[in-house]
């Protein structure tokens, strides 16, 4: 046997050594996803879920790791990652009553809240257990779980961002149920942003702003949803300034959503984001057809229905935007096969799921919306897109809203050229054919383009 062979007993004693060397919390978060994969003479290689984990890792670990690992075989040894194919898992039970090393204080202390009792404002349903991980959301799943078994210890704010129906909601609740069963003594606050700010300006207005001050000073929990409403609300702002550095100072934990990561929610003060963005910060994605299965048939489970898996793939084949619209469409097929008292059949399914499509909800995507979208996203006006200019600022954007219109609309590459200033339809292509083979190459490429793909779908939605 080769000597190198040995190494998957080194890195089970590096694992030993590091998880001495760093919290609980780190360590259940970013160790347990990692797995031995292979070696040779030189590298050790292992697996994590996804190429967001291994940039996390390495920064993160990757010194620890290797030194961990050269001490004990007395020779370098280069770690080396590789990114594991895709994979669907609950999420673990979190109980009081669970057998985790820190749950066992409170095993001995049962929660003294009612079982079926829930904090104010939060959602029984939306729980860890009926959160369905995949590669979209493990990371922000495994952080809102950490999160959940530790208040106030490490992740001091965490934000969650990402577009809208891929589950910030959902986690949210999930980490206040979860506290509400497990630290009983402690203080948990649910708010959306927009009922903070009235709130607060009710408050101003019926002079009792120190009773607001005392409801969200106090709390151990702070959970505010949709923080992106916040923009422009300057006293609101200034409000919240204070009341995250009090419970920041106090160590209480703070956990925010925005539908954006927050570099890109406007007017907003300067030192309010840098608060927001000083702890962890974790983004959602939309699913992947595997975990958008797993997440309908945990649904229809649920519901008690049966559902053909045949249905589940078309539904999850047709729309890939965010869960709320896949959830829609499966309540309006099954809704529709009750209705007429049909089973849900593969032709139930697609003649439902047209009429879906052509609603106007999904329909009325137009290349002057992404070209406001593009244009706002880039800081430049609609028309410097349709314009002549040819400096990088203004060409790159526009190829890409060129891209994103042939993508998302119905729009041939002349009726494109036409929109952008009569441009010939040779241009357009060439537009196209550019930021494909970047978007291969450069991944943050493909990242802004699905992005401005989501706002211009939400901005079509509202108009
Ligand atoms: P957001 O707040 O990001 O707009 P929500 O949290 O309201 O989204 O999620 C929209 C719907 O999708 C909810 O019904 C939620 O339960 C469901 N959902 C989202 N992600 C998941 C998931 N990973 N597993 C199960 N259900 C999910
Ligand atoms: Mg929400």
């Amino acid at each position: 046997m080769s000597e190198w062979q040995d190494n998957r007993v080194f890195w089970d004693e590096a694992l030993k050594e590091i998880q001495q060397q760093i919290s609980e919390q780190e360590f259940v978060m970013w160790f347990q996803q990692i797995h031995y994969s292979d070696s040779d003479e030189q590298t050790l290689t292992l697996s994590v879920p996804s190429s967001f984990y291994r940039d996390q890792v390495k920064q993160r670990y990757l010194n620890l790791m290797e030194t961990t690992l050269e001490n004990l075989t007395g020779r370098s040894l280069q770690v080396d990652f590789q990114i594991r194919k895709a994979e669907i898992t609950p999420s673990p039970p979190l109980q009081a009553t669970g057998t985790r090393p820190t749950d066992k204080k409170r095993a001995n202390a049962p929660s003294e809240r009612a079982p079926q009792s829930t904090a104010p404002g939060l959602n029984q349903d939306y729980t860890f257990e009926s959160f369905v991980v995949g590669d979209n959301n493990r990371f922000a799943a495994n952080a809102a779980m950490a999160i959940a078994r530790n208040p106030g210890t490490t992740y001091n704010p965490c934000l969650i961002y990402g577009g809208v129906g891929l589950g910030k909601t959902h986690l949210l609740h999930s980490i206040g149920n979860t506290v509400w069963h497990t630290h009983d003594q402690s203080k948990i606050v649910y708010v959306t942003a927009e009922d903070f700010t009235n709130e607060f300006i009710r408050s101003i207005q019926e002079n009792r702003t120190h009773l607001f001050k005392t409801k969200y000073r106090n709390a151990d929990v702070l959970l505010i949803d949709d923080i992106h409403f916040l923009q422009k609300k300057h006293e609101t702002q200034e409000e919240l300034f204070h009341t995250f550095n009090a419970l920041f100072d106090a160590r209480k934990q703070m956990i925010f959503t925005s539908d954006r990561p927050v570099s890109e929610i406007k007017d907003i003060t300067e030192r309010l984001q840098n608060r927001f963005t000083r702890g962890l910060t974790v983004d959602l994605q939309p699913p992947q057809m595997e975990t958008a299965m797993a997440i309908l048939k945990n649904k229809t489970v649920k519901r008690g229905v049966t559902v053909a898996d045949e249905v589940i793939t078309l539904i999850c084949q047709k729309i890939t935007t965010n869960v709320r619209d896949l959830e829609a469409a499966l309540t309006k097929i099954i809704a529709y096969a009750e209705l007429v008292n049909k089973e849900v059949t593969l032709e139930v399914a697609q003649q439902q799921l047209k009429d879906f499509f052509s609603s106007p909800l999904q329909n009325n995507i137009t290349v002057d919306i992404i070209q406001r979208v593009v244009a706002d996203y880039f800081n430049l006006s609609p028309s410097e897109l349709k314009g002549k200019k040819r400096t990088r600022q203004v060409a790159f954007p526009r190829q890409m809203a060129m891209y994103i219109s042939r993508e998302v609309t119905e729009a041939s590459m002349t009726d494109v050229g036409l929109e952008f200033g009569g441009r010939d339809h040779t241009t357009v292509m060439h537009a196209c054919q550019r930021i494909s083979s970047r978007m291969r190459t450069d991944p943050t490429i493909d990242d802004i383009i699905q992005t401005l793909i989501r706002r211009i779908k939400e901005e079509s939605s509202r108009a």
